[in-house]
């Protein structure tokens, strides 16, 4: 079942594509880029998936995406020249593409390379087999300018879900997100509002407070309520978190009023006290 937060957020799973990710030699910092910029974009990250330069591994973990009926997939690495980058091989399979020459792809790789040339940062601008490669994209994707680096971004819509293939290279991959990616993400993502609130309670212990917020949990399951215990020996001191998801502010208020008025009862059912500090606690 998707969950309440996936009805109202865009979701997105991240898939990063490396041998050297899962052998400890390159840190995932992509991923977590990718996953900070969503965020604050107000989409969900679903899942983050780390793969081997492997074809089948590649189209199993997107066909998962398809399934799990993710708005979003973006993977990361394996679209550059050499024998090992094979993502678009995978992409193509998850989707029941062929991967066919794409002509704007190929101007861009051709532009890039004459480029290259003219500043004698390479010997020749011919079109070699492996510069091609890199314009061999799955039928209907769309490549995205990659001002930094050689191998352009690739975009393909497949049933509800879109695919987009960053390169590895972080500063190439930070580029085409930021001046092709985001600009799309920003028209189509559904539009949500969050607020947040923390309540402090005195006098009831954790383990009692739990299934009290078990019940409100279900009860409104666009809230997310978390308890951070500060003291838990003589009188039991807990912050406690909320947030709502909502189309719009007033909603996520009026959310937290309800939710708030029920657990001040409960606190006060159970022998505590408690109140709203200003701000979240320190
Ligand atoms: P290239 O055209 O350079 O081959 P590519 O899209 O094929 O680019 P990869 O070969 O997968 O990308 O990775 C290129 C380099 O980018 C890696 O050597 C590594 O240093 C870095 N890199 C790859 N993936 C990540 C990641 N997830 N986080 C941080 N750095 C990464
Ligand atoms: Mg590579």
């Amino acid at each position: 079942m998707r969950s309440v937060e996936r009805m109202i957020q865009t979701s997105f799973d991240i898939i990063s594509i490396g041998y050297e990710l899962l052998d400890g030699r390159v840190l995932n910092t992509n991923a977590k880029w990718l996953a900070e910029q969503i965020s604050s974009l107000g989409g969900k990250v679903c899942r983050i998936v780390v793969v081997g330069d492997q074809v089948e591994e590649i189209s199993s973990v997107i066909r998962d995406s398809f399934r799990r009926k993710i708005d979003w997939v973006i993977t990361t690495g394996g679209l550059g020249p050499t024998y090992d980058d094979i993502t678009l091989q995978g992409v193509a399979k998850a989707a029941n593409r062929k991967l066919v020459l794409n002509r704007r792809a190929l101007e861009m790789i051709k532009k890039k390379y004459l480029e290259l040339f003219e500043k004698g940062l390479i010997d020749s601008p011919e079109l070699t087999p492996h510069r091609i490669k890199m314009a061999m994209l799955p039928r209907g994707a769309e490549p995205l300018e990659n001002e930094v680096g050689s191998a352009p971004g690739v975009l393909l819509k497949s049933g509800k879900t879109r695919i987009v293939c960053l390169p590895g290279v972080p500063s190439e991959l930070e580029n085409i997100f930021t001046k092709r990616v985001k600009p799309l993400l920003e028209k189509s993502m559904k539009k949500i509002c969050t607020a947040d609130r923390w309540l402090l309670i005195i006098g009831v212990p954790e383990s009692t407070l739990a299934p009290k917020i078990d019940e409100v949990k279900t009860k409104f399951p666009q809230v997310y309520v978390k308890s951070h215990p500060k003291r838990e020996e003589e009188k039991s001191i807990i912050n406690l978190y909320m947030r709502a998801l909502a189309k719009t502010p007033s909603k996520c208020h009026k959310t937290l009023n309800d939710v708030e008025k029920i657990i001040i009862r409960l606190v006060e059912e159970l022998g505590g006290t408690i109140s709203r500090p200003e701000g979240a606690p320190t």
